[in-house]
């Protein structure tokens, strides 16, 4: 058998893989596509998954970027389907209102929910698939999160992001020609949540030295491998090249097999997360807008890194730390913000995250570390100095 690093994204498709670990590692997505053009493909695989009739979930950006299309191509192979396209012009959220609009149009001989989009559509999907037990696959059209092959529902429900089981998807289809046009925003977040796995794997690599927690290194080195290959083509991503969306696009599906391979987050979601967790439930506390996840988490990745520096030889012997320089090229390189007072981050909530970040999770990442040397208020100040020169304003 082939190790993972080895294997083609689209093979992880229903794999079971006897691992070094001493895990067997599942994936229980029946196909997952990501190519040039293979949108037309869509009525084959809405056959192989047992054929509709098709409930398609899209709102105004993605009808024209690809539900209208998709709609015609059912048309055109005889498969009956219908539709709920959501009217937005502010972003979608995935809450009691969508949640009860997406359920109220769904047929009860609906055979496969399609959500064509990317997060909140894709959240939506999952959560009324889960429920209802009617499959659900999705087409997506921006890489701008690693959620797509996952099995949680992040849903904001009383006004609070909260965490839901769900399904994974039966197909996730990813076309790149699509991709490619999706707004910069969006691109410079699937980049940002991808350079956050960075800090995410040094973290999980630091609660193993130290709490024997379990590890797969097979499973690190595969999300390592695949970030690379994003970092060496950020300026790509920039000049919206097909081949650097395409890198993108297949690690954020990858993120999302590899955390359900280990069976939790870890391969994908340390310290970086927590920060930007912090950051978008202050958001939501003032009613205001937040930046997308993952240009937090690409952002909250350099402060993450920089306390790796700063923790510096009190880490165990010879750990490598994150290389912040390269992480910040990176950023740089694909035009995503690398310090948090860009995305109109407070310097005051800033300093509090350094604080308090860690208490969203009971994870150990770098904040504890260092948080159980004493050492945390120091480097609160020490990052709130550097990253807002500035001061309070
Ligand atoms: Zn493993
Ligand atoms: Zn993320």
């Amino acid at each position: 058998m082939k190790k993972l690093t080895e294997m083609r994204l689209e093979d992880f498709a229903g794999l079971s893989y006897p691992c070094s670990c001493g895990r067997v590692h599942r994936v229980d997505i029946q196909k997952i596509r990501v190519a040039s053009g293979c949108l037309g493909e869509l009525p084959e695989i809405v056959k192989e998954l047992g054929g509709g009739p098709v409930y398609m979930l899209a709102d105004s950006y993605t009808f024209k970027a690809a539900a209208q299309e998709a709609g015609r191509l059912l048309e055109g192979a005889g498969i009956p389907f219908h539709g709920k396209l959501f009217q937005t012009d502010k972003p979608l959220v995935p809450d009691e209102r969508t949640l009860g609009e997406a359920l109220a149009d769904l047929e009860m001989e609906d055979k496969l929910i399609v959500a064509v989009g990317s997060g909140t559509l894709n959240d939506t999907a999952r959560f009324l698939s889960s429920r209802t037990g009617v499959p659900y696959m999705v087409v997506c059209t921006a890489p701008s999160m690693d959620g797509y092959a996952s099995t949680v529902c992040p849903l904001i429900l009383g006004g609070q992001k909260i965490t839901k089981p769900g399904v994974y998807p039966q197909a996730i289809l990813a076309d790149t020609r699509i991709l490619k046009e999706a707004p910069m925003p969006m691109l410079t977040a699937g980049f940002g949540d991808i350079i956050g796995k960075y800090t995410a794997l040094a973290d999980w690599r630091l609660s193993q030295i130290l709490n024997g927690e379990y590890y797969c290194d097979e499973c690190a080195q595969l999300m390592a491998h695949v970030v690379e290959k994003c970092a060496e083509n950020a300026a790509g991503l920039k000049a919206r090249d097909e081949q650097a969306v395409q890198y993108v696009t297949e690690a954020l599906i990858l993120s999302g097999v590899a955390m359900g391979m280990v069976g939790n987050s870890r391969p994908a979601s340390g310290a970086e997360h927590h920060f930007s967790h912090f950051w978008e439930v202050d958001a939501l506390r003032w009613g205001q807008e937040h930046p997308l996840h993952g240009n937090s988490v690409g952002a909250a990745a350099v402060v993450s890194a920089s306390l790796y520096e700063l923790a510096g030889s009190r880490l165990p012997e010879g750990f490598p730390l994150p290389d912040k320089g390269r992480i910040l090229a990176c950023l740089e390189a694909a035009g995503a913000a690398a310090n948090p007072k860009d995305l109109g981050i407070r310097w005051d909530l800033f300093y509090e995250s350094v604080l308090h970040a860690m208490e969203i999770r009971d994870r150990y990442t770098i904040l504890r570390f260092l948080d159980a040397q004493g050492l945390l208020g120091g480097c609160a100040a020490e990052l709130a100095s550097r990253f807002y020169p500035g001061g309070k304003e």
